[in-house]
């Protein structure tokens, strides 16, 4: 199966912290975030948003669950990867808090960056329960460093 690429310098940055087998490890993940944002902020010179982010990275749309009917009742949001048609969307409970709308989109972004790429090798050997909290520290970093540039 195609997964959807990264490409030019977040690939790059990706590589810079990728370890043997191609996986970010847990201690370089805060560095990958900081190192990513100031990518996004270069080339939306300056002005950054999560929103605006996502787009960056290769994100082709947002959409609400009512929309959708996609998620279980626990869940606050996912990501759907079509490799075929190259787009990935990202599904968020419309129902959640502002706050958690948001965190669940910086984890989603953070399952793209992490888990969702081809360098020409299947990375995804973690386990389902590893990606969570690989995705939920990412999210974390992600909206510290984007909050800091307001
Ligand atoms: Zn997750």
């Amino acid at each position: 199966m195609n997964k959807l690429h990264l490409t030019g310098a977040y690939l790059r940055a990706f590589r810079k912290y990728a370890g043997e087998g191609g996986h970010v490890q847990i201690w370089d993940i805060m560095r990958y975030a900081a190192d990513i944002v100031d990518i996004a902020a270069r080339e939306q010179s300056g002005s950054l948003n999560l929103l605006d982010f996502a787009y960056s990275i290769g994100i082709t749309g947002i959409i609400y669950n009512e929309q959708v009917d996609m998620l279980r009742p626990n869940e606050y949001g996912t990501i759907m990867v079509f490799p075929d048609e190259h787009k990935t969307y990202i599904v968020i409970d419309e129902k959640r808090s502002r706050q958690e709308r948001r965190f669940t989109l910086a984890h989603e972004i953070g399952h793209y960056m992490l888990h969702i790429r081809d360098n020409g090798r299947d990375f995804c050997t973690e386990t389902g329960e590893q990606r969570e909290i690989e995705a939920d520290l990412f999210a974390g970093a992600l909206i510290h460093f984007i909050d800091q540039r307001i």
